[in-house]
């Protein structure tokens, strides 16, 4: 019996009636309930799609703002391509935990691009060096970002007094774990440069032009690869630079930040303070949509405010005063499907029980001759319980099969 045909003679008082009698007629038929997986769930599960080779996928792993808050993290963009290759575009607050949840090996999270150093850009930065070091990331981590007016103002200077806050984070690793990974490779490069290339390899071309963003140094970015063009704002004012450079990109995220409005009602802003960091400092809803008008990529992705029930309406409608185009405001795991044909856009579920992925290779043990060690001071405060220690190591030798001696 086809329920579908079954319908179109539906009507009237009758309907429900004969409804009943059309599912009763069906269970009476054994027909058996599905059991199979769905072929679509339209949803991104990590894990378990494999990238076509022509595709390009691209997760919002941070779209907040500097204040934390559990639903978004600071801004991050990961970028995955079908050649295997993958980015991470800026690394704000939180988004290390974001990008833990992909089910990506570590040892393939080791280039990172930042627009700029506020701290909801770059602020997890410190996590992912340490966190993909401990996990057996063997090579350095690769960071790229802008340099300033003054030296102290650039990455380099950032990245070299983040190494120093970690000073003690790292001696106190030394011969306890293997600590080759605790590199960092710093390009940086003129944040005056437009349309330069700071990255060519394996046919992924990342360039970078300049942002207009609260003191001189930011800069956005494109990606082109396989003839798909990835493009990013970090945060910027609407500027000359983005007209002509990311024009026409396949996918083009860009700052749409909290309007003023609602930072003056809901986080208590002066109003002169909300207005000027909503339209000066940044791009508001209604200026990006102007932006996006210019750029006409296939899909303009607008973050960078607390994306509710309660706001996300009226951003919309800010945005659709200066943009009829193809929207998606993000939040955090929302996941982009880029190719040539088709750009499709879901939530990627997350395990929140997830643990790191191992790294691909063998974990290397420690160097015990490079511990830096104690002084007799705490040595001598040690209360030493020998035989309860004794027995986890041989406990544990004995499930593993080895022959690791207690300390004595
Ligand atoms: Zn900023
Ligand atoms: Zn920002």
């Amino acid at each position: 019996m086809n329920l579908r045909n079954g319908w179109y003679f539906l009507g009237g008082a009758g309907a429900c009636l004969t409804l009943v009698a059309l599912l009763g007629a069906a269970a009476s038929d054994n027909q058996p309930s599905p059991t199979r997986a769905l072929p679509d769930r339209d949803a991104y599960y990590p894990g378990t799609e494999n990238l076509a080779e022509d595709e390009m996928r691209v997760t919002a792993c941070g779209t907040g703002m500097p204040n934390t808050r559990p639903k978004q993290a600071g801004a991050c963009f990961l970028v995955e391509l079908g050649n295997g290759d993958k980015f991470i575009f800026d690394i704000g607050t939180g988004s290390a935990e974001r990008l833990s949840g992909l089910a990506i090996h570590y040892d393939y999270l080791d280039k990172v691009f930042i627009g700029h150093l506020h701290a909801d850009h770059f602020g997890d930065l410190a996590a992912l060096w340490v966190g993909g070091a401990l996990n057996n990331r063997q090579r350095p981590l690769r960071v790229w970002g802008p340099n300033s007016t003054k030296p102290e103002y650039g990455t380099a200077y950032a990245v070299d007094h983040m190494e120093k806050m970690l000073t003690w984070d790292a001696a106190s690793r030394l011969g306890n774990v293997n600590t080759r990974g605790l590199q960092i490779e710093v390009n940086e490069f003129d944040y005056k440069g437009v349309n330069q290339v700071i990255y060519e390899e394996n046919g992924v071309t990342i360039r970078s032009f300049p942002a207009v963003h609260a003191l001189d140094g930011p800069v956005s970015f494109t990606l082109e690869w396989n003839g798909l063009k990835f493009a990013f704002s970090s945060d910027t004012y609407p500027n000359k630079w983005w007209m002509k450079y990311a024009k026409g990109a396949d996918i083009a995220i860009h700052v749409c930040f909290q309007p003023p409005i609602i930072m003056v009602k809901k986080q208590k802003f002066p109003v002169r303070d909300a207005l000027n960091v909503g339209t000066q400092v940044h791009t508001s809803p209604s200026m990006f949509g102007k932006v996006m008008s210019m750029t006409e990529p296939r899909l303009a992705v607008g973050y960078h405010f607390f994306n509710d029930f309660d706001t996300t309406p009226f951003v919309e409608r800010q945005v659709r005063t200066t943009y009829g185009g193809r929207l998606a405001l993000a939040v955090d795991y929302m996941v982009f499907n880029v190719t040539k044909d088709d750009i499709r856009v879901r939530m990627a579920v997350i395990n929140e029980d997830a643990w790191p992925l191992p790294s691909v290779t063998e974990k290397l043990p420690a160097d015990p001759s490079q511990r830096v060690g104690f002084t007799n001071f705490l040595i001598e405060g040690r209360v030493v319980f020998e035989d309860v220690i004794k027995k986890v190591y041989d406990d544990t030798n004995e499930e593993l099969g080895t022959d690791v001696e207690a300390p004595k």
